[in-house]
């Protein structure tokens, strides 16, 4: 019935401005005045001539319609609260731990560190490349060995990347690796799906009776083991050197305040996880995977290390050292794929580290140490056998029979054990351990009353004399200079304000998507009832959970066209390599093993190659032709000249060049034709959300990065989640769960569901959004790319554009002529965008000596023009400097980034004035300030130095 009057209903008024306006940038009025520069009348018909008809879905997506930000709220509470939260003490690398409330609020609550982007532009990442520096100090100092990276995926991953660099780096000629029995059950899930591919031959060995028999390159040992055992392991560790193996010692960080680190006992690498570091356990991750290897292996390890380096001025500085050896650069020669890491947890890590200092951890682990010897005295005490002498924080109880009870027992009061088979109950202490946790374990037992501090008297330790650590660790001042509150908010912020992330501006990242992470989305992923469940936890009491994963993956098969997703990879880089072994294993099955070629454009990114590799393929490069498309003619060529033999193609849509290549659908079928299955590198879905799906316009697979189109922040480096998505036929081929055997393909990570913790958030964005909220993203998203693209082409040359003109959502602009003409190259404008206040877009990627753009839909028009008229005004200046008014080795290109130092010093004798250098837009209240000038990358890379420096070397 109509209204009396033009009052809006109640139901209008209760809901309030849709999410979607929230989360766009530009307003309607906005979008109108962008679409007039770009020559479309709107938005839709943009979309119409950019986007090929042949993709087009007809259909809006079938997802519930929007929510408003209460409403999610309240529905996710409600989900949550079918999660039981338990005392976990069901160990297996995941513990109970207190994140320190400020840590946990000024860190991975706070947007000034989870929206910043990876260092790359280390003038803007001091911050955060600090903290990671006292990550790698941590890692280093507590397991012994000299160079320790800045995060890895999970333990699991970690340990696989170990088999991988022993292998390289060792000089057996075996293709054996061996791995501790006591090793975590997914770790040798892990490591056994890794290395069927690359034909590697795992065998899976009781080291506590000797090495086996015959030749292996590599050795995985657990310490402590999974049941707890702490056994000393340097003997073992020196005969298998002996017998030409290399050492990986998965340990754990926690013990090794107390024990003989793996480098003091002869280990050449040593992996784990940070998670007991103040990390939540959140069902499976995300947490930071580490690793260290002793000198000498420095130079191959996988993922990113941070070093010290200088810049201009000769002060040090910090940066992402050995660049030139990052995956993605080496292609098909790559050794790992890791690209996206867990940079987030381990600057949380690290600060738990500097809040709590080498005392305080020794305590924590004292404490859980004593829980343990406890808990095993009160077992004994009350005639239950403990399966070994010593142990750190885990016990093995055996009760044959008995322990499938027990368990249950324990679960009824609130206790999660672990059910290591019929006849063994695993027991893990750690810093949340209570008196009541024992007295319900002793209880679940059928033990009387206890005491515990009798037995905490009269019961010693149980860690063997041999294996007591005497070596220092965290001496670094940083490591004592934090202990009250407000000096680690202080250094915390202090932190936070060198460095430049979404909360002070847009961050034009081609390819990475750095669009908004809304409050909303983030704020379930610290309620205990998400952060506090363990990832083998009964699943009856992760309901919630599983009722999550089960939407989302659902949401995300109809948003893509596939019949079946996995949301268990935790990376783009680890959806790729599971994709892939989805393929191989379906080519196997058809009896077609020996399809093993795949072919990647030469514009793809590095990873895809990596992964390809990773997968055991053969990689074949196809060429793209002068508009940036893949070259049909030479596909053609490439599928005759490997037929026999082809096993997939893998290519991304729209491509890295930012276009919607017309033939994508013809590709697809000649790759059919001959046997082959698409793979569509899904990290670019911001420009095809609700208007087109991989899955039906011909491809077989793809991974998503919920860290890009579906808003997980990047945290620094980290998280992400790598969703796979495949079609009925590969849906078999999904990865496996890491703790059951027999599926067709084994597990990528450690958790069932791999970094299931930050899920809510592309949940919430998915229901906030509705089908027609994502829509108008992605076509914001295009406008804005191609309003970037409309205004600056006249200033600098658009790279590749595809029908009509048009771009994608990211525009490459060409600097290479200019560069040639001036002397000025990509390096100088991005640095010198530091000083008009942005971060730089994407540098020489796809093409270098080019910058790639993406602006997302989620910047206004205001941040818009002020980044478009920065680059105007940088054109201006390099046209100075073409004219020689500014000499080429002399002006504020050359110079950029200019530091308060630089621009307040006495001296000035600069060509240009201290104005021009700080506030070339203008003087304004506000402004970002590079806490270093422009950083010596070489020298840093010819005297590595991956540690805390001394505070002598910060001194003038
Ligand atoms: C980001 C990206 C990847 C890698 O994803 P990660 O999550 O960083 O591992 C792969 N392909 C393309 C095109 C990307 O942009």
């Amino acid at each position: 019935m109509a209204r009396p009057d033009h009052r809006a209903s109640l139901t209008d008024l209760s809901r309030g401005v849709p999410f979607s306006r929230r989360h766009i940038g530009p307003s309607a009025a906005d979008q109108q005045q962008m679409l007039d520069t770009v020559g479309y009348s709107s938005a839709e018909d943009l979309l119409d001539a950019a986007m090929p008809g042949a993709i087009r879905t007809t259909q809006a997506l079938n997802l519930p319609a929007a929510a408003t930000e209460p409403e999610v709220i309240a529905e996710l509470r409600q989900i949550a609260s079918r999660n039981r939260v338990m005392s976990q003490m069901i160990g297996l690398g995941y513990y109970g731990t207190h994140t320190p409330p400020v840590v946990l609020r000024n860190v991975l609550e706070n947007p000034s560190w989870y929206t910043a982007y990876t260092p790359y532009q280390p003038e803007i990442s001091q911050g955060r490349l600090e903290a990671l520096l006292n990550f790698q100090t941590v890692i280093s100092d507590l397991t012994g060995l000299p160079t320790a990276g800045a995060s890895l995926l999970d333990e699991a991953t970690a340990a696989a990347e170990a088999m991988t660099l022993a292998r390289r780096a060792g000089k057996s000629k075996s293709s054996r690796f061996v791995v501790d029995a006591d090793a975590f059950p997914q770790t040798i899930s892990v490591i056994a799906t890794r290395a069927e591919p690359l034909g590697i031959e795992v065998t899976v060995a009781d080291l506590s009776a000797g090495l086996p028999e015959g030749d292996f390159f590599g050795v995985l040992i657990q310490y402590p083991g999974a049941s707890g055992a702490v056994r000393d392991h340097a003997a073992l560790i020196s005969e298998a050197h002996e017998r030409g193996a290399i050492v990986a010692v998965a340990a754990d960080l926690l013990s090794l305040t107390l024990l003989r680190a793996p480098g003091e006992i002869g280990a050449d690498i040593a992996v784990g996880s940070a998670q007991r570091f103040g990390v939540p356990m959140g069902f499976g991750g995300p947490h930071a995977g580490y690793m260290s290897v002793r000198a000498g292996l420095e130079r191959s390890m996988p993922g990113r290390l941070v070093g010290v380096s200088k810049d201009a001025d000769g002060d040090p500085a910090y940066r992402l050292a050995l660049q030139t050896r990052e995956q993605h650069i080496r292609r098909e020669k790559a050794t790992s794929n890791i690209c996206t890491a867990q940079v987030l947890l381990a600057v949380m890590a690290s600060m738990y580290a500097v809040w709590h200092g080498p005392d305080g951890l020794k305590q924590i682990a004292e404490r859980a140490h004593r829980n343990a010897t406890v808990l095993a005295a009160g077992l004994r005490a009350g005639g239950v056998e403990v399966a070994h002498e010593y142990f750190f924080d885990t016990v093995t109880a055996r009760v044959p029979g008995r322990a499938a009870e027990i368990v249950h027992a324990a679960a009824d009061a609130g206790v999660n054990l672990r059910l290591v088979d019929a006849d063994l109950v695993g027991i893990a202490c750690d810093e949340t351990t209570t008196d009541g946790d024992l007295l319900s374990v002793w209880r679940a037992f059928g033990l009387g009353s206890l005491s515990i501090s009798d037995l905490d008297a009269a019961t010693p330790d149980a860690l063997p004399d041999a294996l007591l650590r005497s070596s220092a660790y965290l001496e670094h001042p940083v490591f004592s200079a934090h202990r009250s509150e407000t000096q680690l908010l202080r250094y915390l912020k202090s932190l936070a304000d060198k460095d430049y992330a979404l909360d002070r501006g847009m961050i034009p990242l081609g390819s990475c998507t750095m669009k908004l992470n809304a409050t909303t989305e983030m704020e379930p992923v610290t309620w205990p009832e998400f952060g506090s469940i363990h990832p083998f936890a009964p699943v009856e009491q992760a309901a919630g959970y599983e009722e999550l994963v089960r939407t989302l993956e659902g949401w995300l098969a109809e948003v893509t066209g596939y019949d079946a997703v996995s949301v268990q990879p935790n990376a783009g880089s680890q959806g790729e390599l599971a994709g892939l072994l989805a393929i191989r294993a379906y080519h196997r099955d058809n009896g077609q093993a020996h399809r093993d070629v795949c072919l990647i454009p030469s514009s793809a990114h590095g990873t895809n190659a990596a992964s390809a590799v990773m997968a055991g393929m053969r990689v074949v490069v196809v060429a793209c032709d002068d508009e940036g498309n893949v070259d049909l003619a030479d596909l053609d060529a490439k599928i005759a000249k490997h037929v026999e033999n082809l096993s997939a193609i893998m290519v991304t849509y729209p491509s890295t060049h930012g276009v919607y290549e017309e033939g994508i659908t013809e590709l697809c079928g000649k790759v059919h034709a001959a046997g082959g299955q698409v793979y569509v590198d899904g990290a670019n879905l911001n420009a095809l959300l609700g208007f087109a799906k991989p899955g039906q316009f011909g491809a077989d697979v793809s991974h998503l990065n919920l860290h890009k189109t579906f808003c997980i922040p990047h945290g620094g480096g980290g998280p992400g989640v790598g969703p796979v998505a495949v079609g009925a036929h590969l849906a078999p081929y999904l990865p496996g769960h890491p703790l059951h055997e027999g599926t067709k393909v084994g597990p990528v990570s450690a958790a069932p569901h791999g970094s299931a913790g930050i899920l809510p958030i592309s949940w919430a964005y998915l229901r906030l959004m509705g089908p027609d909220g994502l829509a108008k993203a992605t076509a914001s998203a295009v406008l804005a790319a191609n309003y970037v693209a409309a205004r600056l082409r006249e200033h600098y040359p658009v790279l590749y554009s595809g029908n009509k003109g048009l771009v994608a959502h990211e525009c490459i602009l060409d600097l290479r002529g200019i560069t040639r003409d001036s002397g000025v190259t990509v390096d100088d404008v991005a640095k010198r965008l530091v000083d008009y206040g942005f971060h730089a877009p994407t540098m020489s990627f796809p093409v270098a000596g080019t910058l790639m753009v993406e602006p997302t839909e989620s910047e206004d028009l205001g941040e818009l023009d002020r980044f478009i008229d920065a680059m105007i005004a940088i054109r201006g200046e390099i046209a100075q400097v073409q004219d020689g008014v500014w000499p080429a080795d002399d002006n504020p290109l050359r110079n950029a980034p200019h530091t308060a130092a630089a621009v307040t010093a006495e001296e000035w004798a600069h060509p240009y004035s201290r104005q021009t250098a700080a506030y070339p837009g203008g003087v304004t209240a506000v402004k970002y300030w590079p806490p270093v000038r422009r950083i010596d990358q070489a020298y840093g890379d010819r005297n590595l130095v991956c540690s805390c420096p001394s505070p002598e070397a910060f001194e003038d």
